[in-house]
């Protein structure tokens, strides 16, 4: 009698089965293209690799999860939209900056092994003021994204298109100034719009203590940007106000609300 409720009970709960997060939900929904499933401890990528998750109890230190974040960790700091007001972000509000190399690696490929310029596309930046073009990756549609962006900026009244041209870098092999970790620009997935008008947290001299955000990007670029699954690094402690990287998932739980823990 036990034997066989147990029996039920696996076939019930097979393996797989994990407890439903609606951040992974959201991952799998924003890369429906390589990604499978999740069970409560592994990612599952459609081609049969397994990540492992991270724990879905206490987080690291933020220092230690932005050296090594695990996939859940990814998720620790909520995204606000431009549709919330611009604010100085608290003490290490860096939503989105923490990301697992290992899933960066995978998804779009290691650019120091050449694995990335092949996927790169030309994509047109804002044709009609004659922004050039940058290069982006076609991996999960980066770059038709991105020409969408573009599409919707060039539209945009004559006195905002000189936060957009010229852009200050996309697709470009390197780490992030001052870690040994990629930036997503290494991946064909961020791009720098005018750095004449952005201001990152690296050019401000660090006085003792806080950083002093600044921004001067406008709202409609943004929220153009966050339309086509791109957030922002204007969100961030350690702002960086030109840079945008291809983050859907984070952009999905904003719009739904981000879930409690
Ligand atoms: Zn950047």
């Amino acid at each position: 009698m036990k034997l066989a409720f147990l029996t039920l009970l696996m076939i019930a709960l097979p393996e797989t089965a994990a407890l439903a997060d609606p951040k992974l939900d959201a991952l799998l929904a924003a890369y429906p293209d390589r990604l499978a499933s999740y069970t409560d401890d592994e990612l599952v990528w459609k081609d049969g690799t397994r990540m492992p998750l991270g724990s879905a109890g206490a987080r690291h230190p933020f220092a230690e999860m932005l050296e090594r974040g695990s996939i859940r960790e990814q998720f620790a700091i909520p995204y606000p939209l431009a549709t919330a007001p611009f604010r100085p972000p608290a003490t290490d509000e860096d939503p989105g900056r923490i990301r697992n190399e290992a899933f960066f690696l995978k998804m779009y490929g290691d650019c120091r092994r050449g694995e990335v310029t092949a996927k790169l596309r030309s994509v047109a930046w804002l044709p009609r003021h004659g922004g050039g073009t940058v290069r982006a990756t076609t991996v999960n549609g980066v770059a038709d994204q991105l020409e969408k962006v573009s599409r919707e900026l060039d539209a945009l009244p004559q006195d905002m298109i000189r936060y957009l041209i010229p852009t200050s870098g996309i697709y470009n092999c390197r780490p992030i100034a001052g870690t040994n970790r990629l930036s997503v620009h290494a991946f064909g997935a961020a791009i720098d719009i005018n750095a004449g008008f952005g201001d990152y947290w690296q050019w401000t001299k660090r006085p003792e203590g806080a950083l002093v955000w600044r921004n001067r990007i406008p709202r409609e670029i943004v929220e153009i940007f966050e339309r086509h699954g791109f957030i922002w690094g204007g969100r961030w402690y350690h702002f960086d106000s030109l840079h945008f990287e291809y983050r859907p998932e984070l952009i999905a739980l904003a719009k739904r609300g981000w879930p409690r823990e």
